[in-house]
């Protein structure tokens, strides 16, 4: 449109006209837009109506931007801007400079709107928003001189570009802040915590830093006695509470609900576990209409689970999972407000990570063995009986089950130990026969979920007739605890071994609740006195005991008393009328060579 020349007919006079035009109306209809866009990425707002800082020059943009758009509009149908000749040559009007002034006063108030505001955007950000401002204005310059040639709408098309590029980044960390971000208070959530953690990753700095898992304590509480919305601000307060207390390289985020991390520097930790412990939150609670503000002092209190950072090589999660099982020590087991993660904790929590993983292999790879424990009978003095109870042998040490018993007993990998246990003794004992011993009776200690197995019986009995032993050296051990299932199971069970032929004992009697029903229900052949009886032998529980023995005597049941280790104990069991007696006193659970030997001399007078 600038360049052409010549006589021309009407359709392109009105094309080059209105192209002209257009060109015009956009320069200044984009101060409106950029006035609009400047004002958003400062102060969050268009600021049409609300108050923002500097409303009055924003304003004063918007309304320069009108009135450019239309004088624009109005200077299409006279020369007042800009005119062409009878050979199309355009030429500027009287008031072109009016048409220049009116979008660059407003820019200029822009960008001191810009340069005061400097600091609420950053560097890079606040380069390309004014470079609508200056790159345009330099254009200009030139083109005054060199007059004919658009720098002005290349350099505008320019800052375009880089403000669309800009925009589109700043875009994508916003999705990225908004996935570490946690919707209610704004914290980090436990994925921001966790990348925070991994960013100092091998880095030495990582070392100054404790995880911190925090537990408000009766939270719900807060909510029942003031609602959720009171209940929503003491967390956002809380957190802004800890923050100010905080400093900048540190972090506090929300895992949910009353459940917090924080990544503290050591030096700190103190000060702000200290704050943890007690802290008092000032909630202002806006009534309605009077617009009086009502403040309501809410005392929090919380429990908080330690780790010191000693490791460079540490992932976010592990941090924040050792923190969380410090939290969840000091509320099960120590009880007290703070816990710091100790290596002993952690050896724990390793061990038991990797017996859960070895555990189902263990098995397969035939890491288990029996171990057999004397019973003497207390009369004779003479081996009459051995429990054979499990180790787990691992790397040449042996591991026993009270660690990892508890283990299997969550899912039913016990029962497969209990068959495999029992295979092994029905291998031993069928060793020992064939080597012309005359091997005692072996109790095997069946865990009652095996109950849920319908052929339980019907499946020991056929293991043990497949190595042809005497059914009555196989004793089956089963507690009396569990309300898992009907005593009706345990009570077919039973009555289905004997019929089979088989003893069965009670084991761990007098721990559980249900014993006497157990006993009045149920007819085992075997009772088991649990230690703890005989450990703690009171003067109530050797009333009890004494009533124990003699009430199973006289329905019939041998009785065992379990945890002897002391002389006093044998007298007294002696006395009140015991059959059999298994303890340290004789004997530790043996390996079965050593019990091999106690078969060959089974004095132990
Ligand atoms: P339990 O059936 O009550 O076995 C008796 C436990 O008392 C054994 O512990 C034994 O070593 C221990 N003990 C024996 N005499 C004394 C004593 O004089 N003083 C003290 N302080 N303790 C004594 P162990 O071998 O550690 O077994 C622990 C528990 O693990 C057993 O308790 C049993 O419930 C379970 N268990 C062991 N092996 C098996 C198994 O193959 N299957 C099942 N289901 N449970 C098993
Ligand atoms: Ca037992
Ligand atoms: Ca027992």
């Amino acid at each position: 449109a600038y360049m052409f020349r010549g006589k021309v007919g009407t359709i392109n006079f009105l094309m080059v006209r209105l192209s002209n035009g257009i060109v015009f109306l956009l320069t200044s209809a984009i101060i409106f837009v950029y006035t609009m866009f400047i004002s958003f990425e400062l102060f969050g707002h268009y600021g049409f109506a609300s108050d923002i800082p500097a409303k009055r020059r924003v304003r004063l943009c918007y309304i320069l931007g009108i009135i450019g758009t239309i004088m624009v509009i109005v200077s299409q149908f006279n020369d007042m801007y800009y005119s062409f000749d009878a050979t199309n040559l355009y030429h500027r009007g009287h008031f072109y400079y009016l048409a220049v002034a009116i979008p660059s006063v407003s820019m200029a108030i822009m960008l001191t709107v810009l340069i005061q505001f400097r600091k609420r955007v950053n560097l890079v950000k606040w380069f390309i928003l004014s470079s609508y401002i200056i790159l345009p204005a330099a254009a200009f310059t030139i083109q005054v001189f060199v007059y004919g040639y658009s720098f002005f709408n290349i350099a505008m098309g320019f800052s375009f570009i880089l403000m669309f590029i800009e925009s589109v980044v700043a875009q994508g960390k916003e999705v990225l802040r908004v996935a570490r971000t946690e919707v209610r208070t704004g914290l980090l959530n436990e994925h921001g915590c966790v990348e925070e953690f991994n960013s100092m990753r091998n880095k030495p700095e990582i070392l100054d830093f404790a995880s911190v898992f925090i537990d408000i304590e009766k939270f719900s509480s807060v909510n029942r006695k003031y609602g959720m919305d009171v209940g929503n601000k003491v967390l956002v307060k809380f957190a802004e509470t800890m923050m100010d207390n905080m400093e900048k390289e540190e972090f506090f985020g929300r895992q949910g609900s009353d459940l917090f991390i924080a990544g503290v520097k050591k030096r700190n930790l103190s000060r702000v576990l200290k704050l943890l412990e007690s802290v008092t939150l000032t909630i202002d609670l806006n009534s309605n209409n009077d617009g009086k503000a009502e403040k309501l002092e809410i005392p929090i209190s919380s429990v908080a689970g330690v780790f010191e950072i000693d490791d460079m090589d540490i992932g976010g999660e592990d941090i924040i999972s050792n923190a969380s099982l410090a939290l969840n020590h000091a509320k099960t087991v120590s009880k007290k407000p703070v816990v710091y993660m100790t290596k002993e904790m952690r050896d724990a929590i390793d061990e038991k990570r990797l017996f859960e993983t070895r555990l189902p292999k263990a098995l397969a790879d035939n890491e288990f063995v029996a171990y057999y424990q004397p019973k003497v009978n207390v009369r004779t003095k003479t081996l009459c009986g051995a429990e054979a109870l499990s180790r787990w042998i691992r790397n040449g040490t042996m591991i026993s089950p009270g660690k990892f018993i508890p283990m299997m007993e969550v899912n039913d990998s016990i029962c497969e130990l209990d068959f495999y246990i029992l295979k092994k003794v029905c291998e031993d004992v069928n060793g020992w026969i064939e080597q012309g011993l005359d091997p005692v009776p072996v109790s095997v200690n069946f865990s009652r979920r095996n109950l849920s197995n319908p052929h339980l019986a019907a499946d020991i009995d056929s293991m043990v007739s497949s190595f042809r032993i005497p059914k009555k050296l196989i004793e089956i051990e089963i507690t009396e605890t569990n309300d898992e299932f009907p005593i009706n199971v345990l009570k077919d069970f039973v009555r289905e071994m004997r019929k089979l032929g088989y003893r069965t004992a009670i084991d761990d009697f007098g721990c559980g609740s249900s014993s006497l029903s157990v006993l009045r229900e149920i007819t085992f052949d075997v009772l088991k006195i649990d230690k703890g009886f005989i450990e703690n032998a009171y003067a109530k529980d050797m009333t009890i005991l004494s009533y124990i023995i003699k009430m199973s005597k006289a329905i019939g049941l041998e009785i065992v008393a379990e945890g002897v280790e002391q002389k006093e104990q044998f007298d007294t069991l002696e006395m009140l009328g015991a059959d059999l007696i298994q303890g340290y006193y004789f004997d530790r659970p043996l390996p079965k060579e050593t019990l091999q030997m106690r078969l060959e001399n089974r004095d132990y007078k």
